[in-house]
């Protein structure tokens, strides 16, 4: 029997002619086009989607990423930028006829400023090596996704990426003060200052979460903040979700901002604890990491606070760490709860979504109804003091239909962040996972709006297009727009 194979969606000679072009700009090895070598680049974290490109560029200077924009403007190629690839959403995963521009060998920390507490780094470098270099100073770099060990901060920047200290010490917004950007039309920009604040309009807080649609971050300023001299965490245990869920929001009333405040339900920690031996409660219905910062008196007063807090919600047991190495292991299993899913299911789906704190109850509860509406097991693992849902739908790909549920239950969990007053991305961006969400979530005129933004930066609408804002037309198909007599509304957006 023979097997055809699936017709690319390039031919030969464009193929050929985009690489020779950027092998007149690029050295040699700076550019693959060969199957075997774009391969690895075909998805991101979100596994379930994949699609080779017709070619990968590697810039490892900022001129070398000029350069390369200017071959795909000229030639009409559409652009994908890449980090580390470990985006949940899509982000950077590639188009068929276009190029995928990574940043692997932009990857040095430019210089360390100890006295303003400041980094200036390529946007290939690690999140974690930036706070692994800062260490010599005592200082570090706030923003700690689970990922943080491959992530880049330039994928950090185009996520607007969120962690367990995020809820004291902010985004990835709230700390950064400057990146410098490349433009498809060939100009280098930078947005906001080394100070605290820049002239103008606040372009950088645009910028910052717009998920490779509007320039390549080049380089990236970021603040280093003073490691605390002591930190503390509590794991509370609760009988049910629903006493659990309101204990955060108990928490932040009481006026108490932990250093991190995350949640995990049992399906979580049976499923990660077998692996990192953290001493979790598998039998509580959920467990809560509260985490204190700061001297060693403000920490331990801010650990005897929450106690009380956490006692007067009902939670049924309260372990404090009593040593560093003990704190470490209680975050390895929230840190670790992602992967650890692949030892109960063969495949999961990781959404995203942030809700007002009061309502989390209330959503546990519906996500609890739908596993039984899609026949689909659920674990809940997030950052709960800032309302960020991770509901992790496990499914097996291989099994006719599951995906297809699994996708279902996504969109409904979604639908019911936007019914509460909260938001379908919390900080894996919207991507291609949650575009036909945005439908559900914005009016046409607001993504009108979006588009006007994008149009700006990128008039070609060449940089990483049909990610993150819907065109008209499909929201309409996804059944959220009017068509009157076969017309659509706003006919002048463009459709690509
Ligand atoms: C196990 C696991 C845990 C995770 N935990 C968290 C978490 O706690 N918090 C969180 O926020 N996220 C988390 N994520 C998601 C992911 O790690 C973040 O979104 C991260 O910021 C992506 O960085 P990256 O370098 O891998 O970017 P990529 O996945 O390569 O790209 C992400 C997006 O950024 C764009 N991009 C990348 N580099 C550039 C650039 N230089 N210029 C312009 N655009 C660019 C891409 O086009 C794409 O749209 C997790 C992912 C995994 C797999």
């Amino acid at each position: 029997m023979t097997i055809a194979t699936p017709k690319p969606a390039f031919t030969a000679e464009r193929q050929h002619s985009v690489a020779a072009a950027l092998r007149a700009v690029l050295p040699a090895a700076s550019i693959l086009s060969a199957l075997e070598d774009t391969k690895p680049y075909e998805c991101d974290g979100l596994a379930a989607y994949r699609q080779a490109p017709m070619i990968v560029a590697l810039p490892a200077s900022e001129q070398e990423v000029l350069a390369v924009l200017k071959v795909c403007r000229d030639m009409n190629v559409p652009i994908v930028p890449r980090g580390a690839g470990t985006g949940l959403s899509g982000g950077a995963m590639p188009i068929a006829d276009g190029l995928v521009l990574s940043t692997a060998r932009m990857n040095q920390i430019v210089r360390m400023d100890a006295y303003s507490r400041t980094a200036v780094v390529q946007p290939g470098v690690r999140n974690l090596a930036i706070s692994e270099a800062a260490a010599q100073h005592a200082l570090y770099y706030a923003p700690d996704p689970s990922s943080q060990i491959a992530c880049t901060i330039g994928g950090n920047v185009a996520e607007n990426s969120g962690g367990v200290h995020c809820l004291k010490y902010g985004l990835t917004v709230h700390n950064v003060l400057r990146v410098r950007v490349a433009t498809l039309e060939g100009d280098v920009v930078e947005l906001g200052s080394e100070a605290l604040d820049a002239p103008g309009l606040d372009l950088l807080s645009v910028f910052i979460g717009s998920e490779g649609m509007l320039g390549i971050v080049t380089e990236v300023t970021v603040k280093l903040v003073p490691k605390p001299a002591c930190a503390r965490v509590i794991m509370a245990s609760f009988d049910d979700v629903v006493t659990g869920g309101n204990a955060v929001a108990k928490v932040i009333a009481a006026g108490i901002i932990p250093a991190g405040l995350e949640m995990m339900d049992r399906t979580s920690s049976r499923m990660v604890e077998p692996f990192v031996k953290a001493g979790y409660d598998t039998d509580a219905a959920a467990i809560l990491l509260c985490e204190a910062d700061g001297t060693q008196e403000e920490v331990e007063e801010e650990i005897a606070r929450m106690t009380a807090v956490l006692e007067a919600a009902g939670a049924s047991a309260i372990q404090v760490s009593r040593s560093e190495a003990e704190r470490l292991k209680f975050w390895s299993g929230r840190k670790n709860a992602f992967p650890a899913a692949g030892r109960i299911s063969p495949d999961y789906y990781c959404m995203d979504g942030t809700i007002p704190r009061k309502n989390l109850a209330q959503v546990l509860i519906g996500i609890e109804q739908m596993e039984a509406k899609y026949g689909l097991r659920c674990a809940n693992v997030f950052h709960a003091g800032d309302g960020n849902l991770h509901p992790l739908i496990l499914f097996d790909a291989n099994q006719p239909d599951e995906l297809h549920r699994a996708e279902a239950f996504g969109a409904e969990i979604l639908a019911l962040c936007v019914e509460v007053g909260g938001t379908i991305t919390g900080e894996h961006g919207v991507g291609i996972e949650k575009i036909d969400s945005m439908c559900v979530q914005f009016k046409p005129a607001e993504l009108e709006a979006f588009f006007s933004v994008k149009r700006a930066f990128d008039p070609a609408m060449l940089l990483n297009p049909n990610k993150a804002i819907p065109t008209l037309n499909r929201c309409a198909e996804f059944g959220k727009m009017r068509v009157t007599a076969g017309v659509l509304p706003h006919a002048g957006l463009p459709r690509f």
